[in-house]
């Protein structure tokens, strides 16, 4: 298995080395995903640290992310998704969970999944 590393002293300055230990674990094989809040629990970092390790592992071509987009009817569960970087879904959207038809971004949730092209190692 090919593994994937770079250096993440300037960009992840803020990681210690038991965090980049236990990055290293979770992308411990290709198709692993990673939110943002997961990432901010299982460090203790916070949000936009966690943000920021998710696009710089798309920016270095580690990740492809997602835009998962929820509506009100199931909270938990995503009911699309789009590349991260394209925007917002067209509106009108209709939601496959309920049928109902949004014409408000209002009347949505988004959040950010990174999916793991392959192992990442954090060095
Ligand atoms: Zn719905």
């Amino acid at each position: 298995m090919k593994i994937l590393s770079f250096d993440y002293k300037k960009q992840l300055h803020f990681l210690s080395g038991r965090q980049k230990a236990d990055l290293s674990r979770h992308f411990s094989k290709p198709g692993v995903t990673a939110m943002p809040h997961q990432l901010a629990v299982r460090l203790g970092i916070n949000l936009p640290e966690a943000l920021a390790i998710i696009a710089i592992l798309e920016a270095h071509g580690l990740s492809k992310n997602k835009l998962l987009i929820y509506h009100a009817c199931e909270p938990e569960v995503p009911a699309g998704a789009i590349s991260y970087g394209e925007g917002f879904p067209n509106l009108p959207w209709k939601c496959p969970h309920c049928g109902e038809t949004v014409d408000s971004y209002d009347e949505l949730d988004f959040d950010v999944m990174a999916i793991a092209q392959d192992r990442i190692e954090f060095i």
